[in-house]
Parts: C-alpha cells; structure tokens; sequence
C-alpha cells in the first residue's frame, strides 16, 4: 500500500524575537503561511524491516539525519506501535535551506501519513507533540494554513486565511545557515519588531492590504552584508508593483505580494530571468485535522 501527501512550503508574513530561553532556543513569535508550493511525500509498507528513504535530491541524507526518517522512527517510538518496514519516497520541489521549512514540512508529512494508516485515532495534538521532537517549525506543518507560532514555534494558535493574493517566491543561489543566523541575535540591538497583533486583526478583518502593511522579519535587520541581494530582490519586487515584500524565516528567499495575478506573473518571469528557483504560488489553507484525516 502506497499513500501519498503533499508537503506544503511556509513562508513567514512576520518573525520576531522575543526572547532567549534557558533551554538555548529563542521564544519566537511568527505568523505562518502554508503556499501550494510543495514537496510529495509518500510511504509504502514493506516485508522487510528498517527504512529506505528514495529522493530526487541525491545530496539530501538518506539516514535517519533526514527528517523524513527522523519522524517516522519517532513515531513508532512515541505511539508504541511497533516497527513496520517503511519505503518513504521525497520528491523535493521545495528550495533547500531556503527559509521555507521544507524538511520540517516532510516530516510533517510523514506523520501525517503514518498517522492515516496506522493511528487514525491520534488526535492533532499528541501529533503535534511529536513533531515538536522532530523540530520548531514541524508542529506548525503538520497543521499548516495560517497561524500565529509562538515559544519555539510549537504553540499553535489558528488564524483566518490569508485574503486571496499571488505569492512570488524567489531563492538567489546561495543558501544561509539558520544556526549561524541565530548566533548573529543581539536582542538589545533589535530596535523594530512587526506587529503581529495589527496583522492579525487585519486578518481577522480580511484587510490583505492591512496584512502587506505588517509584514516584517527581524532577522533582515542583521544579515551579513554579504547576503545584500536578499535586499536588491525586494526591491525588484517592489519595482514590480508588489504591495509588500519580505524574507522569510532565517532566508535566503524573499517573497513578494501581489493582488494581481498577471503582474505577479510578470515579476516571477522576470525574476526566475535571475533567479531560476523563482515560483509563483498562492497560500494554501489547513491540513485536514485529525478526525478528517481517515
Ligand atoms: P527552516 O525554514 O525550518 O529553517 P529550511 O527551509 O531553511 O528550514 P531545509 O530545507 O529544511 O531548511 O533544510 C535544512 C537542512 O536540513 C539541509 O541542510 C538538509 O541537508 C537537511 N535536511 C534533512 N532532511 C531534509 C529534507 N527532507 N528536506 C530538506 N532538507 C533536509
């Protein structure tokens, strides 16, 4: 038996940084958004035990340092279920260490999927638990859509959906390390924070022009200046009429917001010119919870 599931990119409408914790990790708080740029991910029950992990990206890790894999033996470990042999297979379209959580959202995929075949009674939340095991950002993969993130990532708290717009992603070809982009936070230093509380009630009154208004990611205030492309991008963006722009997550990748889909069109042609792993998508809402998931 073969089932598959879509791994939906993330992009962030804002990132800030509250805070550093005890444990080492920063208390975040995020706005999320699912796109329907995405990865396929799906399991096949074998006879023979372990997991064999097949991608399309041969540099990607095939052990258990891929998070596909990771999720799949927390799983079995958390649920108690015993060990079945799985064939996970990972079609990437989603840019590596791109600021798009493209291997969270995998292994947000995985337990989605395990979670179908094996566990249909799992509620979301002993899921979600799991996956904050996993990663920061996998909790809010395995749900997806638009949502507030707050502590490391893992509480969760639903948003109503992003107004209907064209979301222009664009990754210039040099990737940045979310460790080292960490190591850069001077939280003294961070002089301007976005205003999750004002882009949420545009949300909630589904004012997207409201929403553009807010969009902001503090790490933009301390990129190396030898990522100042990130910078040029958006303002090509905006030259090209978006009504905002913005890096998402720790970066590289920059996404523009456009309300007209043939000049968003216009600006992902002519930036994918540029910058091939340029995309034009639009924000996709939840994955279905757990008592629609059967
Ligand atoms: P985030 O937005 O959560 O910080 P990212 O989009 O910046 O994530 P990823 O694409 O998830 O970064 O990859 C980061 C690292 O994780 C890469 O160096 C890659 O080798 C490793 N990795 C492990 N498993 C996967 C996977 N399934 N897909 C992509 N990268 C993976």
């Amino acid at each position: 038996m073969t089932i598959t599931e879509p791994a939906w990119a993330k992009l962030n409408l804002t990132l800030d940084i509250l805070g550093k914790r005890p444990d080492g990790y920063h208390d975040l708080r995020m706005v999320m958004q699912s796109i329907d740029l995405c990865d396929m991910v799906s399991i096949t029950f074998k006879e023979r035990r372990g997991i064999t992990l097949v991608t399309n990206l041969n540099y990607l890790p095939r052990d258990n340092s891929n998070i596909a894999v990771k999720a799949a033996e927390l799983f079995f470990q958390e649920t108690g279920i015993p060990p079945v042999g799985l064939t996970i297979r990972v079609d990437k379209h989603i840019p590596v260490a791109a600021g798009m959580a493209g291997g969270s959202s995998d292994g947000a995929a995985v337990l989605r999927l395990l979670r179908r075949a094996l566990a249909p009674e799992l509620p979301d939340r002993a899921l979600e638990a799991m996956a904050l095991q996993v990663g920061s950002d996998v909790p809010y993969c395995v749900r997806g859509g638009t949502a507030l993130a707050e502590g490391r990532g893992e509480v969760l708290t639903d948003l109503p959906a992003l107004p209907d717009c064209f979301l222009v992603v664009c990754k210039p070809s040099f990737p940045i390390s979310t460790p080292e982009l960490f190591a850069q936070v001077r939280l003294r230093q961070l002089r301007c924070h976005p205003d999750t509380a004002g882009l949420s009630t545009a949300l909630y009154n589904g004012d997207l022009s409201g929403v553009c208004r807010r969009v902001y990611n503090v790490f933009e205030d301390m990129l190396p200046r030898k990522y100042r492309e990130v910078g040029e991008i958006k303002r090509q963006l905006m030259d090209l009429d978006a009504a905002a722009a913005c890096m998402t997550g720790s970066g590289p990748t920059v996404f523009g917001v456009f309300t007209d889909e043939a000049m968003a069109r216009q600006a992902s042609e002519q930036l994918r010119q540029e910058y091939p792993q340029t995309f034009l998508t639009r924000p996709v809402g939840r994955c279905a919870p757990a008592d629609k998931c059967g």
